[in-house]
């Protein structure tokens, strides 16, 4: 427990059952549930804490794919942030923030020609390109509208880094292009009169929670930078960096240190700037920035029990967050989980807190340290929610559709997605004429 304890310090031991003083009850009765809450206050400090301390030659990107709302992409930007973007929808998402085009990267391994038409006729900062086929395309493209594409190259490094929960380098993979094929390529920009190549890209993994692995994989990745556009021959106009820096989540594991981190990655990007000035330097953050932020609240609907095991049947589960099934574990690994309405018995039981689907792994909790009188009602909130939540869990199963987003900003709770109504769902479908 003490370590839980210390886990949860910051946001969530501050606030307590409030957010920025607002009870989550009160955010209940509002907006109803299942419902996300975002602390703006908590974004900003997540974002304050590695920018007041990064090398101002590092620019912040933000990963919309973490947490694509439009009001908290437009708080990033508000912030100082740039954004990485993978979609037309996502295009659409950081132009209506207010994030300028050329502060835009775009990124992901299977563009269309409408996506790079699109990229290209607004002017993004860069393509990040991932295939030798994608670079024939975004050059036929770009010929055909009369400009210059600028890409940048992602490269799948030849070597493979430790914890991350998810190795991207060293692998067969759909991402980026072999550094070898790089290395062993001549004519490269020769063949692709409307591209200009200014940058190298590479991403390692997510959830890297070790400063140390974080130093060393933007040290391998500058290097490797260099050795490309030395051998491709382009003037490096752009480094990305990657990232992927993790929050924690599970017993055992702790937030990362942001002044450890900075103290290693400084020192890298002030050599890099002193051998390459005026080259950018890239780190693209999506779980570090969002994660923290966010509260998924259910109500619990039922509580029963079954062979001797206590189940809390609430409105919503992995249908709104997927992710809390665990990742990169074969074992369930809980996310902080607690009773948000009231103070419980101090007495505390296992539970397995369920959603409405019909399924067993619709379990976001299991043998969840909770007050053993939970019941029917109550408000149960999962911490550190604010990426990889909706977006990226199946809303649409048994229909249940889109979950509520409020985002609380300088103490004001307001509504920044509404939850799906019958016709969100049923709308785009057609009832064909049957006989
Ligand atoms: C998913 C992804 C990110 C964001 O990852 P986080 O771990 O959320 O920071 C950044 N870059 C690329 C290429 C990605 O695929």
């Amino acid at each position: 427990m003490t370590e839980e304890h210390e886990r949860r310090e910051g946001h969530e031991g501050r606030e307590g059952h409030a957010v920025q003083g607002i009870p989550v009850e009160t955010l209940a009765r509002e907006f109803g549930t299942p419902v996300y809450v975002y602390d703006a206050a908590v974004i900003s400090e997540q974002f304050h804490a590695l920018r007041d301390r990064l090398h101002p030659a590092v620019e912040i990107f933000y990963s919309l794919k973490a947490n694509p709302n439009v009001s908290v992409c437009a708080l990033l930007h508000r912030l100082g942030a740039r954004a990485e973007i993978s979609s037309l929808v996502e295009l659409a998402t950081v132009m209506t923030a207010g994030v300028p085009a050329d502060q835009t990267l775009f990124l992901g391994p299977g563009k269309s020609e409408a996506e790079i038409e699109a990229c290209l006729k607004v002017g993004i900062l860069a393509l990040i390109c991932e295939s030798i086929e994608e670079l024939a395309l975004i050059d036929r493209t770009a010929g055909r509208l009369g400009v210059t594409a600028r890409v940048v190259l992602r490269v799948n490094p030849s070597f493979s880094v430790k914890g991350s929960g998810l190795t991207m380098g060293g692998k067969p993979r759909q991402f980026g292009i072999d550094e070898e094929l790089l290395l062993s390529s001549t004519s490269l920009a020769a063949a692709h009169p409307s591209v200009r190549l200014t940058g190298v890209q590479a991403y390692l993994g997510t959830r890297f929670l070790s400063e140390e692995t974080i130093v060393a994989n933007t040290a391998r990745i500058l290097e490797l930078a260099e050795r490309i556009a030395a051998h491709v021959g382009f003037a490096l106009e752009l480094v990305d960096v990657g990232g992927g820096l993790g929050v924690a989540y599970f017993a055992g594991e702790r937030d990362l240190d942001v002044e450890l981190l900075t103290d290693g990655v400084n020192p890298l990007a002030e050599d890099f700037s002193a051998r390459h000035p005026g080259t950018r330097l890239v780190m693209e953050l999506g779980r570090y920035l969002v994660a923290r932020s966010g509260l998924y609240v259910t109500s619990v609907r039922y509580v029963k029990e079954s062979m001797g095991e206590r189940f809390a049947v609430a409105d919503g589960g992995t249908n709104h967050h997927l992710t809390a099934v665990g990742i990169g574990s074969p074992v369930k690994r809980n996310f902080p989980m607690r009773l948000l309405n009231r103070k419980g018995a101090a007495e505390s039981a296992r539970w397995n807190v369920t959603g409405p689907l019909c399924t067993p792994n619709d379990t976001i909790g299991r043998g969840v340290e909770l007050p053993a009188d939970l019941r029917a009602g109550d408000l149960l909130g999962v911490d550190r929610s604010g990426a990889y939540g909706p977006t990226a869990s199946p809303v649409f199963f048994l229909s249940h559709g889109y979950p509520a987003e409020v985002m609380v900003h300088r103490g004001k709770a307001q509504l920044i997605r509404r939850r799906d109504a019958v016709d969100d769902l049923l709308g785009p479908q057609t009832l064909i004429p049957l006989r």
